[in-house]
């Protein structure tokens, strides 16, 4: 029995402070051990203040590192964000502020170590700090992910790639989301963190997990040794069947899913979440994929009003399908994966998904005979 452990919480650092010591002390208190060397993971995704709900919230970051400093363990805070200096990404966030004092330290994963995680990817590049830490703390936030409809635990380990690795990931791993979501276990499971807390306090819904997402109050923390049952935890509170996760299901494809899964602790609900857009997954021929995703699957989009014309989305984009002339961003949708990574790193929330209308009509009649 794998068992996931919720309180229903605030930012309020008093009472969270306990919570997370509660919460820690139930997953796991005797891992961390004086001097042992705990490497803690929040979402530092790109530069965003915590109202954004884009990231891990400095009080969560806060509560981890006092929990581990009070047991003598050693803390560093890390991560790659996809966008913007790792300084800008703590300062913005408000985790330099609100750890002010506290003796951690912060270190961008920039080294990596190769390794083999098998079939069918075989090497692959990951942070070594991640990987040599004693302890590893993931602390994921609760949010939507217009490509992989959520991003928890086990996608949270994503960062762990380091910097251009990942879009030439999102690249090999190209529009099928079943391939991205194995590459996510296989990171997951080569990486084994011990603990995993979510920050579903104020989450994000919609088209995120980017600032085109939009805050929502949800008042949630969730525990647990072991990610993909924390991840099944959240499927479960959603009311979506777990294999709606991609990454679910190809847990359960690598054995990872055997045992049932417990939600306990505190009484907790999730009300009117919004889902993203989500394109239906490829299906047919490879030699049609082409076709199939150029007419029926989302499409970035720009809001012209809201793009500032900083080229972010060009330099990320994975498969070079973004071009910028006389300062008006165009997309090449020949090339362009529907990674989404360029709704991701956009800073001012100037990208949205757009299906095509042979998509939509698709989409409806899936929806009518299902
Ligand atoms: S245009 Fe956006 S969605 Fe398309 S490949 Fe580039 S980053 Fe990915
Ligand atoms: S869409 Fe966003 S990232 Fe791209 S140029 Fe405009 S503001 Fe910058």
């Amino acid at each position: 029995m794998s068992s996931v452990v919720a309180k229903q919480a605030t930012y309020d650092y008093r009472s969270l402070k306990n919570q997370l010591f509660e919460l820690l002390d139930t997953l796991g208190g005797g891992l961390i051990r004086e001097n042992s060397r705990v490497v803690v993971k929040p979402n530092l995704l790109a530069p965003a203040s915590p109202q954004r709900a884009m990231l891990t919230h400095p009080m969560v970051v806060k509560g981890v590192a006092e929990y581990v400093l009070d047991r003598g363990g050693k803390v560093q805070i890390s991560d790659s964000p996809a966008m913007g200096t790792f300084e800008k990404v703590l300062k913005e966030s408000g985790i330099r502020e609100a750890l002010k004092g506290l003796k951690v330290t912060y270190k961008e994963f920039k080294e990596s170590t190769t390794i083999d995680v098998g079939e069918p990817f075989k090497k692959i590049e990951i942070a070594r700090d991640a990987l040599e830490a004693d302890v590893l703390i993931n602390l994921p936030k609760l949010k939507t992910h217009s490509q992989m409809l959520l991003t928890l635990g086990v996608k949270n380990l994503f960062g762990c790639i380091v910097g251009f690795r990942k879009p030439q990931w999102h690249l090999r791993a190209g529009v099928d989301r079943e391939v991205f979501a194995a590459l996510l276990v296989r990171i997951y499971q080569a990486i084994q963190p011990k603990l995993t807390i979510l920050d579903g306090i104020l989450a994000m819904e919609g088209e995120g997990p980017g600032k085109g997402g939009q805050p929502k109050e949800v008042g949630i923390l969730l525990g647990s040794a072991d990610a993909v049952a924390l991840d099944v935890a959240v499927c479960r509170l959603l009311n979506l069947a777990e294999d709606e996760l991609l990454t679910n299901k190809m847990a359960r494809t690598f054995g990872l899913l055997d045992d049932p899964v417990a939600l306990i602790g505190d009484r907790v609900e999730i009300r009117d979440f919004k889902l993203p857009m989500m394109a239906s997954v490829v299906f047919g021929p490879r030699f049609s994929h082409a076709f199939l995703r150029k007419h029926l699957i989302q499409r970035p989009y720009l809001e012209e009003s809201l793009c500032k014309s900083c080229g972010d989305c060009q330099r990320y984009c994975p498969a070079g399908a973004i071009s910028c002339r006389r300062k008006k961003i165009n997309f090449d949708y020949e090339k362009c994966i529907r990674c989404y990574c360029c709704l991701e790193v956009c800073p001012h929330g100037a990208l949205r998904t757009h299906q095509p209308i042979l998509g939509k009509v698709v989409a409806n009649v899936m929806n009518r005979s299902s």
